[in-house]
């Protein structure tokens, strides 16, 4: 009988030293951010009052290919890492699929994603540099408890501003932060001038994550030795998420095969960039055997910012607080629909990955929503773990390739990046399984109005 799961790990030796910085490496460097005043380009010290400053040399940094890890980051990192890679055995059977299927195991984390490889260098950083606050903002709460633990780690006090509706609604993940010792406020909030202007307009306003941005922005920009950290979208974050490629990378040499395909869930870039820029290198180089490989980033069909979205420069927030930034965009003032994959639901994409994007380097699908979930249980029941409702567009994705491959009959190698577990989101598996969970298309209508088209 075929084995039924195989998983390959690394030695803590093995553990990458060095996060791997495609920008060194792009045929087109991503444009510059804008100042949203003189819409002219911005340096790395225009963002020093903001984000740790060894964050925003990373973030520009066009020419070095790798960046150390720092010693204590690495360490940090030893606490869960290397994560598993494993051979999908159980659902290229129940897909009676010839296809290699393996999937990075990013949900073994204390937090139960990828998110905390960003969050640990970014405390990690503002701790050397003085700082003793760190603040953000957060909607399902998945980033906000990767910060909050990582504070504790490096004892920094944390302030999350959690989105007002999630607050009320998601208590759990509220609960984590506090029990790390962080201090969540639902935003809008009367502690910033951001948050009593909304409140003062409109007192039973249930926040957004944009409202949130501009409260924890607020904060960092007024308090002494306080910065404000961001977990996905950034240049420095996909950075910092490359572990998760480079690993797999040694991994996959383990397994003796190379992926013919790389897929991750897309929500602003991060865990797609930590799995694929990697992998990525070797194509951009045209090397032998290795220049082949399609990099598929699935988003929901929602919030199809790849798909369906236009490159242009744009805001990061709704409010229009934050630098201009280069993306495939729906329009900062683009209001998702109720879906249940919290971390997808944003409107652009990062910088880097868009100008992938514009040059051939990758492709994006959109999935609906019921299509996600079906995938998410399928997953589950085959491989024992319960995906994240992020998780299963990468799922549902690597399904729809697997079953290409049985009408072919092609063994093809797929790689996905499980992002994170869906053990803090069983209420969304509840209304899927109880079949009270829709798809929502983007019409075409609301497209052109998002984009301010008419
Ligand atoms: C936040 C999150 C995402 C989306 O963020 P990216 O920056 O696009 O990776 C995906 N999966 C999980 C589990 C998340 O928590």
């Amino acid at each position: 009988m075929a084995e039924k799961r195989k998983r390959y790990l690394l030695s803590e030796d093995d553990i990458p030293r060095k996060w791997y910085n495609i920008q060194a490496d792009m045929p087109n460097k991503p444009l510059p951010p804008l100042n949203p005043g003189t819409r002219r380009p911005m340096e790395a010290k225009d963002l020093y009052p903001v984000f740790a400053c060894e964050c925003c040399d990373q973030e520009m940094n066009q020419t070095d290919r790798w960046i150390e890890i720092p010693g204590e980051v690495r360490e940090k990192y030893k606490y869960y890492r290397s994560t598993p890679l494993v051979r999908a055995y159980g659902l290229e059977e129940a897909l009676g699929t010839p296809a290699h299927i393996y999937f990075k195991n990013e949900s073994v984390s204390p937090m139960g994603s990828h998110k905390l490889n960003s969050a640990i260098p970014q405390a990690y950083y503002c701790k050397k540099e003085g700082v003793t606050n760190v603040t953000t903002e957060t909607g399902a709460g998945q980033w906000g408890a990767s910060l909050a633990y990582a504070a504790s780690l490096f004892g920094l006090d944390a302030a999350v501003y959690q989105v007002k509706i999630s607050y009320e609604q998601k208590p759990y993940r509220r609960s984590i932060m506090q029990t790390f010792g962080a201090q969540v406020t639902p935003s809008p909030s009367m502690s910033t001038r951001a948050g009593k202007d909304i409140l003062t307009a409109n007192p039973n306003c249930q926040g957004s994550l944009g409202t949130a941005i501009s409260e924890a922005v607020e904060l960092a920009r007024t308090t002494p030795n306080c910065k404000y950290a961001l977990g996905s979208v950034l240049n420095h974050v996909s950075l910092h998420q490359t572990v998760i490629g480079l690993e797999a990378e040694k991994q996959m040499e383990m397994a003796g095969e190379y992926p013919d395909m790389v897929i991750a869930c897309f929500g602003g870039g991060s865990n797609f960039g930590g799995i694929a820029f990697p992998f990525m290198r070797h194509k951009i180089k045209g090397e032998e055997g290795k220049s082949h490989t399609r990099f598929i980033a699935a988003e929901p069909a929602s919030c199809p910012k790849l798909t369906r979205g236009e490159f242009r420069y744009d805001f990061g927030d709704e409010a229009g607080y934050t630098p201009l930034l280069p993306m495939f965009t729906l329009g900062h003032k683009f209001a998702p629909a109720n879906i249940h994959a919290g971390g997808l639901r944003y409107h652009g994409a990062g910088s880097i990955v868009s100008q992938l994007m514009k040059d051939g380097l990758m492709e994006a699908v959109d999935i609906p929503q019921l299509e996600t979930f079906e995938a998410g249980c399928l997953f589950a029941r085959a491989e024992g773990i319960i995906p994240a409702p992020e998780s299963c567009h990468a799922i549902a994705a690597t399904i729809r390739e697997a079953r290409r491959c049985k009408e072919t009959g092609e063994e093809k190698v797929i790689l996905f990046n499980l992002s994170g577990h869906g053990l803090i989101d069983m209420a969304s598996y509840d209304k899927y399984l109880a079949g009270d969970l829709v798809n929502y298309e983007l019409s075409d209508e609301a497209l052109r109005k998002s984009l301010g088209k008419e």
